[in-house]
């Protein structure tokens, strides 16, 4: 479960393509890191794989089935924004269940699945509360719990601790490595803070115009870098 595959994939806004055909592989459970300088494309490619966005060209396959026409609510990807997108004038409780009611889960089992994802972000204590009454790192807890309870094949995550302080941003770094760890769910991280991208990921997939410029974990890409644009970017002499 969740594999992703991106076939000769390219979007383009008008006239403007942002995305050339790109071919991507992420394999199950892999932490895949997309990295790059603001405007690359980075939140672009993440929406085609949610389906937030259409493809220009190309295909998008989600384990082994073509997922290219597939609506979001259909392709069992949850997506972790960095503006959290709760609901102000609802509990904890309530944020978390929301997709649970929607697909029409009976009580019981909403109840049981609450309880796991509190337990696993530490939000047990704070399941009463509204997400004005908490920080920002619970609130962006309360995001990734209500991905959690759908039980997806993969998370998406845009850039989503940009909003927090730096302690912070540190924290939840390992808290969502942590999670990672714990679920062993794929996941696909976008971000263009290199050191997030260096200590989070499985494999790091650089991106320049839209360009998949290299991909390689952390190491290979410290250790060989292919090119300048790779090499200033990952912060390694070459
Ligand atoms: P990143 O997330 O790496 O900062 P984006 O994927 O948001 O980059 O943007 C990539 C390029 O596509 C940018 O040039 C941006 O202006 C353009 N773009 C993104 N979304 C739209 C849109 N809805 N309409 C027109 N252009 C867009
Ligand atoms: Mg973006």
């Amino acid at each position: 479960m969740g594999q992703i595959e991106l076939k000769g994939v390219t979007k383009s806004f008008g006239d403007v393509q942002v995305i050339p055909p790109l071919d991507l592989h992420i394999g199950e459970g892999e932490f895949v890191v997309f990295v790059g300088p603001s405007g690359c494309g980075k939140s672009t490619l993440l929406r085609l794989i949610a389906g937030l966005e259409d493809v220009s060209g190309g295909h998008i396959e989600i384990d082994g089935k073509d997922a290219t026409d597939l609506p979001p609510a259909k392709r069992s990807l949850a997506m972790v924004f960095q503006s959290y997108a709760l609901y102000p004038h609802m509990s904890v409780r309530k944020n978390i269940a929301f997709p649970l009611k929607m697909a029409k889960a009976d009580q019981a089992t909403i109840d049981a699945k609450i309880e796991n994802a509190a337990r696993i972000l530490n939000l047990s204590d704070y399941l009463h509360r509204r997400p004005g009454q908490l920080s920002g790192g619970q609130r962006q807890r309360v995001a990734i719990g209500r991905a959690i309870v759908r039980e997806p094949a993969a998370f998406l995550f845009d850039e989503p601790l940009s909003n927090l302080d730096a302690a912070l941003r540190v924290n939840m770094r390992l808290e969502i490595s942590e999670l990672h760890q714990k679920l062993k769910t794929t996941m696909v991280y976008v971000t263009h803070d290199q050191v997030e991208a260096m200590t989070m990921a499985d494999k790091i997939v650089v991106l320049h115009a839209g360009v998949i410029e290299q991909v390689g974990s952390p190491l290979e890409l410290y250790r060989s870098p292919r090119n300048k644009f790779v090499a200033g970017f990952i912060g390694s002499p070459k």
